[in-house]
């Protein structure tokens, strides 16, 4: 079992969410952190899936797009937070020691392990940027479904934020699906800071 598939099987995707300040129903129902949600849109227990922006995954993967992180952090971030004292970024012998895992696995070479990595951030990117793809695909919605019908009428929220934040996403969502690695790493490693 690797830590990730460990740390999901101790920590729901709802634990984390309340614990990072969302509020969830009785049912299991919020109001979605990944869109600009004005009714509760996503259900969340052990995983989390979004009915309007389709924003979706688990514990791990919602602490990540939540702060920015990659998945690898975010499992460092819970794994600190929650004091589950699972030894991450150790040596896996030791780690294997440690969590009495005995199976032996095939150590992997340099090259296997960067291919590895590379897969995980391709991945990391390819979630991210359909996140802001549905969103955007909202937005455009917007656009028309709210658009002022004469001059003078106030804006509906939804339309000025598709104004507003329109353009911005769609130039995330670039770097997301056409962006070099460095600047996809820059992304994960400052947006969702701010
Ligand atoms: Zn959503």
């Amino acid at each position: 079992m690797n830590i990730f598939q460990e740390m999901k099987e101790r920590v729901a995707a709802r634990q984390v969410a309340e614990r990072y300040g969302l509020k969830v129903s009785r049912n299991g129902m919020a109001r979605c952190p990944f869109h600009n949600d004005k009714h509760p849109s996503m259900k969340i227990d052990r995983n989390y899936y979004c009915f309007a922006c389709g924003a979706k995954g688990d514990a791990v993967n919602y602490v990540a797009i939540l702060f920015g992180l990659s998945q690898f952090e975010a499992a460092k971030k819970i794994n600190e937070d929650f004091s589950l004292e699972i030894p991450i970024g150790q040596p896996e012998e030791k780690r294997k020691q440690i969590s009495g895992f005995k199976k032996k696995e095939k150590v992997q070479t340099k090259e296997e392990r960067i291919r590895f990595v590379r897969k995980k951030i391709d991945g990391w990117a390819r979630d991210a940027a359909n996140v802001l793809l549905r969103y955007l695909r909202w937005m455009e919605f917007w656009k028309e479904f709210y658009k002022p019908e004469f001059a003078e009428e106030e804006w509906h929220p939804l339309f000025a934020e598709a104004l507003q934040n329109e353009s911005k996403v769609s130039y995330l969502a670039d770097i997301l699906m056409f962006g070099t690695d460095e600047e996809v790493l820059d992304f994960s490693g400052t947006e969702g800071r701010r």
